[in-house]
C-alpha cells in the first residue's frame, strides 16, 4: 500500500472532499430553466439495473409521454442520450447519406450548426436564408425545393438565437409534394408553442430535455415517421429511397433494439446512464404541466410602460417566440454589465446574443415552471436596477 501511494504524482483534489454547494438561481436565460421540486425528486431515487421490468416500463411511458407531447403515433419515438445537440446530430446522421442533398433554412445560428453537419456527413448543403428576426413562408420554402430539390429540409420552430417562431403549418404537404422529408428543431419551443407532429407532416422531430420540460440537460426527445424509415422496416430511421447504413450504431441500431423491441441493452448503464436514468424519469413528471403553459407573459414583459417598452427585437408580435424574448441592448449599456448585474445582484440568470445577434440583444427565457407572472416582475424588477446602476455611455 505504502509502494502504490509512493507512485502517486497526481495529489487528490482537496475540493472533492467537499460536498458539492450550488447557490439557489432563478434561470431566466435561454436554456437551462429551473428544475421543479417534482423533479428533482425523482432525479435523486436510486439507480435500477438496465435489466429490471420497471426500467422497461419506465421507458414505455417516457415514450408515451413523448407521443403527447409531439402529438405523434410514431413507433421510432424516443430518447437520446445526450442534450439538444445529440438529437440534432442523430437526426441528420440518420436521413442523409453521402452525396444527399439537403436544403437547410438559416435565420439564426441553429440552421448554421445544423448546416455544418450535415456537410461534415458529405452532404450536398443548400442554404436558403433570410435575416436574423425573420421567418421564412411557404413561398420561400417552396422555391427552394423547386430550385434544389432536396432529400431532407431542415428548420427551426423556435429559432433562440433570435427569438422567432416558425409558422409550421402546411410546410410538412409541401415537402411532400415535392419528394422531401421535413426535419424539425424544437429544442427551444415544444411545450411553450403548439406543434402537432403527425398532422403537420413532421417527419423528423426533436426537442431538449432543459428548456421548456424543465428537466436538466442530457436527454432529447425525437420521432421519426414512417415515411422516414425504410418501408417495413424496423431497422432504424433511413430515407425512404434505399436501404441504408447509417454510420453509427449507437445513434441506430441501438435504438431499435431499445425503443422499438423493447429490449434491454448492455449498454443502457453505460450510455444512458445514471444521468438518463433521472432525466428521464423527469420527463415523466415534467409532462403532465405542459397543457397549462402560461403563453401571454412574453407580451407582458415588452408592454409600454415596462423597462422593456418596445424593446422587443423580433419587430412582428405573432413571429416572436413565446418561450425567449429577445429584447435590444439598451442604448448606452454593455449588455455583459447587465447580464452580470443581474447574476451578481440578483441571482438571476439571462443571457446575451447567439451567432448573429451577439452584442444585439438579450435573451430572457420564460420556460415551463419558470413562466410565471412572478418571474416576469421579478425580471423587470432586476432590469430596472440594472439600468439605473450599471455604467451607461452618454456618448
Ligand atoms: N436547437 C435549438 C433551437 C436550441 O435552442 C438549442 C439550445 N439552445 C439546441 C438546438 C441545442 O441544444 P443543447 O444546447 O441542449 O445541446
Amino acid at each position: 500500500r505504502a509502494m502504490a501511494t509512493s507512485l502517486l504524482r497526481v495529489a487528490p483534489p482537496e475540493k472533492l472532499l467537499r460536498p458539492l454547494a450550488v447557490p439557489e438561481r432563478l434561470l431566466l436565460g435561454p436554456g437551462p430553466s429551473n428544475v421543479p421540486p417534482r423533479v428533482r425528486a425523482a432525479g435523486a431515487r436510486q439507480l435500477l439495473g438496465h435489466m429490471h421490468p420497471e426500467v422497461l416500463q419506465v421507458m414505455d411511458e417516457i415514450k408515451a409521454g413523448i407521443q403527447y407531447a409531439f402529438q405523434t403515433r410514431n413507433r421510432l419515438t424516443l430518447a437520446t442520450s445526450g442534450s439538444g445537440h445529440s438529437a440534432m446530430e442523430a437526426a441528420l446522421l440518420n436521413l442523409l447519406e453521402q452525396g444527399d442533398s439537403v436544403l437547410v433554412a438559416i435565420n439564426g445560428i441553429w440552421g448554421q450548426r445544423a448546416a455544418e453537419i450535415a456537410r461534415r456527413l458529405g452532404a450536398k448543403v443548400y442554404e436558403l436564408l433570410k435575416p436574423p428576426g425573420k421567418y421564412f413562408t411557404p413561398r420561400d420554402i417552396e422555391q427552394g425545393l423547386v430550385q434544389h430539390k432536396p432529400l431532407v429540409l431542415f428548420i427551426t420552430h423556435g429559432e433562440s438565437s433570435t427569438g422567432v417562431l416558425q409558422p409550421l403549418e402546411g410546410l410538412g404537404e409541401l415537402c411532400h409534394r415535392h419528394g422531401c422529408l421535413l426535419l424539425v428543431d424544437a429544442v427551444a419551443s415544444l411545450g411553450g408553442a403548439p406543434i402537432f407532429m403527425d398532422q403537420q407532416e413532421i417527419d423528423v422531430l426533436y426537442s431538449g430535455s432543459q428548456k421548456v420540460l424543465n428537466a436538466p440537460p442530457g436527454s432529447a426527445p425525437i420521432s421519426f415517421s414512417e415515411r422516414a424509415r425504410a418501408p417495413g422496416s424496423d431497422t432504424g430511421p433511413t430515407a425512404p429511397s434505399c436501404a441504408r447504413g447509417c454510420l453509427t450504431w449507437g445513434w441506430s441500431s441501438l435504438w431499435r433494439r431499445r425503443w422499438v423491441q423493447g429490449k434491454p441493452t448492455t449498454t443502457t448503464t453505460t450510455e444512458q446512464g445514471q444521468r438518463e436514468d433521472t432525466a428521464l424519469c423527469n420527463w415523466r413528471c415534467a409532462w403532465a404541466a405542459l397543457d397549462a403553459r402560461e403563453r401571454t407573459l412574453p407580451s407582458v414583459m415588452l408592454s409600454p410602460g415596462t423597462v422593456l417598452g418596445s424593446a422587443g427585437a423580433v419587430a412582428l408580435k405573432k413571429a416572436r417566440l413565446p418561450t425567449i424574448t429577445t429584447v435590444r441592448v439598451p442604448q448606452g449599456y454593455d449588455w455583459k454589465d447587465i447580464t452580470a448585474f443581474l447574476m451578481d445582484k440578483h441571482g438571476m440568470e439571462i443571457a446575451g446574443g447567439l451567432g448573429p445577434t451577439v452584442g444585439k440583444v438579450l435573451r430572457i427565457g420564460l420556460m415551463g415552471c419558470n413562466s410565471t407572472s412572478g418571474n416576469v416582475e421579478r425580471v423587470l424588477g432586476a432590469l430596472r436596477d440594472a439600468l439605473q446602476r450599471c455604467h451607461r455611455s452618454r456618448l
